[in-house]
């Protein structure tokens, strides 16, 4: 029987480990299939604050677990099959088949992007191919960009891009957009940015191992095209990490936890929720620390109030 179970190591998980950890909670931290999360995809992070030269991805998650470790956290290699939030203790059931009781529960499980399972795509994905503007933009200085998409995050990520690219290119599979019309007109007041439209995309083309642009179809004529670039960032959304809950939380439209406004606090009192699995919006490696220690705190004072 454990006092608290943090499933999911990114940095939200992680920070929460650090917080639970130096409270003398013994937290066990669930690693999953991918320890670290998102970030070990990237290379060099730039944007976290404290480490002026950047640091790598996975530098970065070694050093927070390492910190997490130094206070007695307990990190267990598992995959998490499903949960039973119907009855307390809690129960964590593992791939293995395992079972987990505990008091209480931090889900830091975060959302994957959506990839567009094309040749090329993942053999050079963090070498060409992105999926984070904010993270990867600073490389393509000068350069030819592309971002296929046409929601929100796409417009948002071509215009951030112009400060770096000297063209970026949105590829689009229709004519419409699902973006705001706001977010649209800023994408389409850029002189920067130019538009192909209605373009299936169907390879990513690479040449003497480098990202050379994007083979996309017309969806009308069916022919097809090959649009330079230097580096390609895939903008079609992201998916939450959350179908070993079954539906026991609620979530929003999207399918993102929904957690108590200004807080962490999911619909079952006990459960936690911290990092991009409750966020649709922000998705930074230090917002998902923030709300890590957020969902710690919370725990806290949970579990205190719950031993009195
Ligand atoms: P989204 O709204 O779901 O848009 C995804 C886009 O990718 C759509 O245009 C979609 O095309 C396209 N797409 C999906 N799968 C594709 C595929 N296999 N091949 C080619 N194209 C594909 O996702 P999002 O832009 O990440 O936005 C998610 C949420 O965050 C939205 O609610 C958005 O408003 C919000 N957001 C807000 C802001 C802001 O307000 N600053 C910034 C970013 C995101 P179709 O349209 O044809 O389906």
């Amino acid at each position: 029987m454990h006092k608290v179970l943090v499933i999911g190591t990114g940095p939200a998980g992680l920070t929460a480990a650090i917080y639970l950890a130096r409270a003398l909670l013994e937290p066990i931290v669930i690693e999953g299939k991918q320890p670290g999360g998102q970030l070990t995809t990237t290379t060099e992070v730039d944007n976290f604050p404290g480490f002026p030269k950047g640091i790598l991805g996975p530098e970065l998650i070694e050093a927070m677990k390492d910190q997490a470790k130094r206070f007695g956290a307990k990190f267990l290699n598992g995959w998490v099959k499903k949960v039973d939030l119907s009855s307390r203790p809690f129960k964590v059931i593992l791939e293995n088949s395992e079972v987990l009781k505990s008091e209480s529960i931090i889900v830091s499980t975060g959302a994957s992007p959506k990839f567009l399972n094309i040749p090329g795509e993942s053999q050079k994905l963090g070498q060409g191919v992105s999926t984070c503007a904010t993270c990867d933009g600073f490389f393509y200085k000068d350069k030819q960009v592309i971002v296929v998409g046409g929601g929100d995050s796409a417009m948002e990520e071509a215009n951030f891009l112009t400060r770096f690219a000297k063209k970026v290119t949105i590829v689009h599979r229709r004519f419409d957009f699902r973006a705001s019309k706001i977010m649209q007109k800023k994408a389409k007041d850029n002189p920067k940015i130019e538009f192909v439209l209605n373009k299936t995309p169907i390879s990513v083309e690479i040449k003497e191992e480098k990202v050379i642009g994007l083979k996309v179809k017309d969806n009308a004529s069916g022919e097809e095209d090959l649009v330079f670039a230097d580096g390609i960032f895939i903008a079609i959304g992201h998916v939450p990490n959350t179908s070993f809950l079954e539906g026991q939380l609620k979530t929003d439209k999207q399918g993102y936890i929904w957690v108590e406004p200004g807080t962490t606090k999911t619909s079952i009192e006990g459960v936690f929720a911290c990092g991009d699995v409750q966020d649709p919006i922000y998705r930074q490696a230090i917002t998902a620390a923030g709300t890590g220690c957020m969902a710690a705190l919370d725990c806290e004072r949970y579990l205190e109030n719950i031993s009195v």
